[in-house]
């Protein structure tokens, strides 16, 4: 079944996915904050790359980008972010307390990233891989088109 969730104001979404990585017995740290902070505050979703330059303009030193794609697979691996599979690239989980395979819907014209949730999708396409013998470990469902916005809807 679809099934929504708020919108969750950034506050709301650092506590959410500080008490997320605590739950799961990892530390919240300095670094791992200003991580999150980027992906929270971007609207397109951000490189490795991308992240340590922001990250280390922040925190006024450098940070290599191997560092930050370790802690990004960290925050994968909790939930507290997804991989953008097409762009290579992640974005924040807007409800990182809930597991979902969430379907991205990439624009091409301006780079933004929404995204919806249908359980049945990747249940059935989990299902079917099943029927082939198929061991599913994450989907990557994923949209590529235009956004409402550059549509000018
Ligand atoms: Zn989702
Ligand atoms: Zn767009």
């Amino acid at each position: 079944m679809t099934h929504a969730h708020p919108a969750p104001g950034s506050h709301e979404l650092v506590e959410a996915a500080r008490a997320t990585l605590a739950a799961g017995g990892v530390q919240w740290t300095e670094l791992r904050a200003q991580i999150f902070a980027v992906l929270v505050e971007s609207a397109h979703a951000v490189s490795a790359y991308d992240v340590s330059e922001q990250v280390s303009f922040r925190m006024g030193r450098r940070i290599a980008a191997n560092s930050v794609y370790r802690i990004l697979d960290l925050f994968v691996t909790h939930n507290l972010a997804k991989r953008v599979e097409s762009r290579n690239a992640y974005v924040a989980n807007v409800h990182p307390a809930c597991r979902h395979d969430c379907i991205f819907l990439v624009c091409e014209a301006c780079g933004g990233i929404e995204h919806l949730d249908d359980d049945r999708l990747g249940a059935e396409m989990r299902a079917r891989a099943a029927d082939l013998g198929f061991l599913a470990k994450r989907p990557a469902l994923e949209l590529i088109g235009q956004c409402r916005r550059c549509r000018g809807l």
